[in-house]
């Protein structure tokens, strides 16, 4: 009897699981088998959003969608518009699993826990008949005349016809596509949050601005949005999206940088200067910590005006032209000397991967090797945080499982 054709999926994270589960619906009759080198599937979907699975993020417009991701935004527009969030939406709802959106538009599963996205994927995957296969680490890859031969570090080598490797940023994966004649963009992290060990705002930790803007010192990197200050520096959403956009100059100065904040990121220093130019004309005698002309946290715009060399109980009117300049420098372009980076929660993500031209995004299969194809964050694409690190490995996973159900129906047909 003739064998089933064999389809090996390298990588038993999101993108290799969901990958199993699309395929394995399709109803082929291709056998799946799952190798993951670890006792544990899905352990990065397990402690990901603090335990409870940033699944996605509820950003419908494909287009919209692909300005999260700072490698990879050209390339996924076409996939974005086959299986975007409202896909993966219906796709768990359809299993019984009801997702919500938090106001930032992060999405988890209604009952707070990474277990039921976990126990979904794999009860798709499972009653769809998928072969897992724990602790089964793969060493090499080789190419056959048709399909490939995988060599593991402990059990007999074994072949498929159709692979997909979903190794993540482990550098074996890379390794195994540079082998099969693949480029590979060098990694170096992304999303982390800055280390200002010089700031003298490092007291005022805890203090969280829902509007600043960050910039970066010789560069057009810049990113408004939600700011927290905190013991070492600076985090949130604003800091990790300036992270992510300028990971590779970050690394290449070794994270040694000047940050220019602006407060009030809606006006220019010339908007500041005249609001307080405006105030000294009114020759108010109120001291000028209780002039908080631009509803900054108190404690946050008490330091501005100090950190201008002015007390804060001074009237504005009494105040030097030269040190009102200097206050509307503070409060729009506030420089701190960044030493380094501190990864966020421990959700640390990695640009770089395998080179996207490489790859036909209408299928995730390799351009240069029939029958590979590739799924999730082992491509040169990495998102900001928020869910879209998972919708690629989503999206990714199901393009690259429906080139393979229909290379199988042609096959047959
Ligand atoms: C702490 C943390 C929290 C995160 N939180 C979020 C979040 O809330 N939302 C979000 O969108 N993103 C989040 N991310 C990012 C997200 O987890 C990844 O982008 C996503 O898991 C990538 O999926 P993947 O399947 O491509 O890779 P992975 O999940 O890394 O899976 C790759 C798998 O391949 C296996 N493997 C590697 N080499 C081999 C080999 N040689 N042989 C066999 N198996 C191998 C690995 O053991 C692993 O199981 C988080 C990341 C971290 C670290």
């Amino acid at each position: 009897m003739e064998r089933k054709k064999r389809v090996a999926i390298v990588g038993g994270g999101a993108a290799g699981i969901f990958a199993a589960a699309v395929l394995a619906e399709e109803n082929t009759n291709l056998e799946i088998v799952v190798l993951e080198k670890t006792r544990q599937l899905l352990s990065k979907v397990r402690i990901s959003g603090g335990g409870r699975c940033n699944v996605t993020h509820a950003q419908f417009d494909p287009k919209k969608l692909t300005e999260n991701y700072p490698r990879g935004s050209k390339e996924l527009l076409g996939p974005f518009h086959r299986f975007q969030p409202q896909d993966t939406i219906h796709w768990f709802n359809q299993r019984g699993v009801e997702l919500k959106t938090e106001e930032d538009g992060r999405m988890f599963p209604t009952s707070d826990h990474s277990a039921t996205i976990i126990n979904c994927l794999l009860d798709a995957a499972k009653s769809g008949g998928v072969l897992i296969r724990n602790e089964h680490s793969i060493r090499s890859i080789e190419r056959k005349e048709e399909g490939f031969t995988l060599f593991l570090d402990k059990q007999s080598p074994i072949d498929c016809d159709f692979l997909i490797l979903a190794t993540g940023s482990s550098p074996s994966g890379h390794e195994f596509a540079a082998s099969l004649g693949h480029s590979i963009v060098s990694s170096v992290p992304s999303l982390f949050t800055f280390n200002v060990p010089t700031s003298q705002m490092l007291d005022l930790s805890g203090i969280s601005l829902s509007d600043a803007e960050l910039s970066l010192k010789d560069s057009s990197f810049r990113q408004r949005g939600n700011l927290l200050i905190t013991h070492w520096g600076f985090s949130g959403p604003a800091a990790l999206k300036l992270s992510a956009w300028a990971a590779r100059d970050l690394s290449a100065c070794n994270y040694r940088t000047e940050l220019t904040i602006n407060w009030v990121p809606s006006r220019t220093k010339d908007d500041v200067l005249k609001a307080l130019n405006g105030i000294k004309k009114q020759k108010s005698s109120k001291p000028l910590e209780g002039e908080n002309l631009f509803q900054l946290p108190l404690n946050l715009w008490k330091r501005l005006v100090l950190l201008s060399d002015i007390a804060p109980n001074t009237p504005l009117n009494h105040v030097s032209d030269k040190k009102i300049q200097k206050l509307a420098s503070a409060v729009s372009e506030s420089r701190f000397a960044v030493e380094g980076k501190t990864t966020y929660k421990s959700e640390f993500v990695t640009c770089g991967g395998i080179e996207l031209k490489e790859i036909d995004f209408k299928t995730m299969q390799s351009r240069l090797v029939p029958h590979l194809f590739f799924a999730g964050e082992i491509l040169n694409i990495d998102g900001v945080t928020g869910g879209f690190n998972f919708q690629n490995a989503w999206t990714t996973a199901y393009l690259a499982a429906q080139s393979i159900a229909q290379l199988e129906q042609q096959a047959i047909v």
